[in-house]
């Protein structure tokens, strides 16, 4: 199984600066902000790739 950089922040291992947080996704500051507000909205279930993700998550149902 894959554990990338943002498994370990969904699982605590990293602990980001959150700013929401719900059963579906993560969101935090980036660590190296491009602008004055950078935040990433990231999935909780490991995605590797568009290809990956499932009828729901494609059809609007997230
Ligand atoms: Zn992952």
């Amino acid at each position: 199984m894959t554990y990338c950089l943002f498994c370990k922040m969904v699982n605590g291992d990293i602990q980001p600066d959150v700013v929401f947080e719900s059963d579906d996704v993560l969101a935090f500051h980036d660590i190296d902000p491009k602008a004055p507000v950078h935040i990433l909205i990231i999935p909780k279930r490991h995605i590797s790739t568009l290809n990956d993700l499932d009828e729901a998550e494609l059809g609007g149902q997230l």
